[in-house]
């Protein structure tokens, strides 16, 4: 099987995830393959069904928690399909499930487009950030999109355009019913000014370094904010900030993050989230949402 899934991409067996995933946690996965193109996805996908492998698409690791022991299939890395294309006379800018949305949002304003700023400081690819519809500073990926392509259970490619997106905050339909991967995009942006752009981009650059722990692994916010609150005031209302279980704690700068301060496994995030959870409800009456998804828990 491996040879015959090498024709399609790089593949490893009983691959290290620890730098796949921006908590630097997680154990081996049994194939880690990084398929060449969307033709070669597809044909990767045809062999696993093939053998009857169980696999997940991984991003850039930015928003899931990776267990600490082998994932028995196959992780799906999408970083080969990173291709963009900017149309600045169409106000549009299409980029593949694979692309880092900070590259995007750099190649968009380079062509003096602006709508995307709000994105430049979210570590995701445009496949993650669609799926969980990343957002920041009122503003969401989805709002910019103007069609997703994706693949469906039976291998077809469809594009299904805007109104038929259906999203709310930090979910979406592709969220919600896992039959779809994302294999690209089109953006709809207007022209704008190329030094107001970096303005704002610097600018919430600077705020992002104020207000979040980057030097450490973590995975962003932990829990969505509750309507009209902020989950990083219950959680430090309730004496939460710096508390820790193993190698992972509550971030001293932001009460939301989770980082991992001394090789942290995943059981170490897990307990430490439902600690959190449970002490604020407990305090608060308060149920937050989790945000980041755990891959691979029984
Ligand atoms: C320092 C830091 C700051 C952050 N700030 C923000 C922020 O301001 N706003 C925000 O919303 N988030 C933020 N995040 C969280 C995270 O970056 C986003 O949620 C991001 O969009 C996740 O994208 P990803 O590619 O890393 O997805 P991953 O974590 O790799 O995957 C997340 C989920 O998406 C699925 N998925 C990935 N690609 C595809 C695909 N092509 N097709 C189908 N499913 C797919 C995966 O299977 C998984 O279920 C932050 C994270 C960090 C570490």
């Amino acid at each position: 099987m491996i040879t015959k899934l090498q024709e399609y991409g790089t593949v490893l067996e009983h691959a290290p995830l620890k730098q796949l995933n921006t908590y630097h946690i997680g154990g081996t996965a049994r194939y880690l393959i990084s398929p060449n193109s969307i033709k070669d996805l597809i044909n990767v996908l045809k062999i696993l069904k093939d053998h009857n492998l169980k696999y997940m698409i991984l991003g850039n690791g930015s928003n899931i928690v990776l267990n600490s022991r082998e994932y028995d299939g196959a992780i799906i890395h999408l970083d080969k399909l990173d291709g963009i294309e900017i149309h600045p006379e169409l106000n549009m800018v299409y980029a593949e499930a694979g692309v880092m949305l900070p590259k995007l949002v750099n190649a968009a304003v380079n062509k003096s487009l602006t709508g995307l700023e709000f994105a430049a400081g979210i570590p995701g690819t445009v496949g993650g950030s669609i799926y969980g519809n990343a957002g920041a500073y009122n503003s969401c990926i989805l709002d910019y999109i103007s069609s997703v392509t994706v693949l469906d259970e039976d291998y077809n490619i469809k594009v299904i355009e805007h109104e038929d997106i259906t999203y709310s905050y930090r979910n979406s339909m592709f969220k919600n019913n896992k039959k779809y991967i994302i294999l690209a995009a089109k953006f709809f942006l207007k022209k704008g000014d190329k030094q107001n752009s970096l303005e704002i981009i610097e600018n919430r650059r600077q705020r992002r370094l104020d207000s979040q722990p980057l030097e450490y692994p973590s995975a962003g916010s932990v829990f969505r904010n509750p309507e009209g609150d902020f989950a990083g005031r219950l959680i430090e209302s309730c004496g939460l900030k710096g508390y820790q279980i193993g190698g992972a704690a509550v971030s001293l700068k932001h009460a939301n993050f989770i980082v991992n301060i001394d090789n942290a496994t995943s059981d170490d995030v897990y307990k430490l989230i439902k600690y959190v959870h449970q002490t604020v409800l407990e305090k608060t009456n308060v149920n937050l949402i989790i945000e980041q998804e755990f891959i691979d828990w029984e």
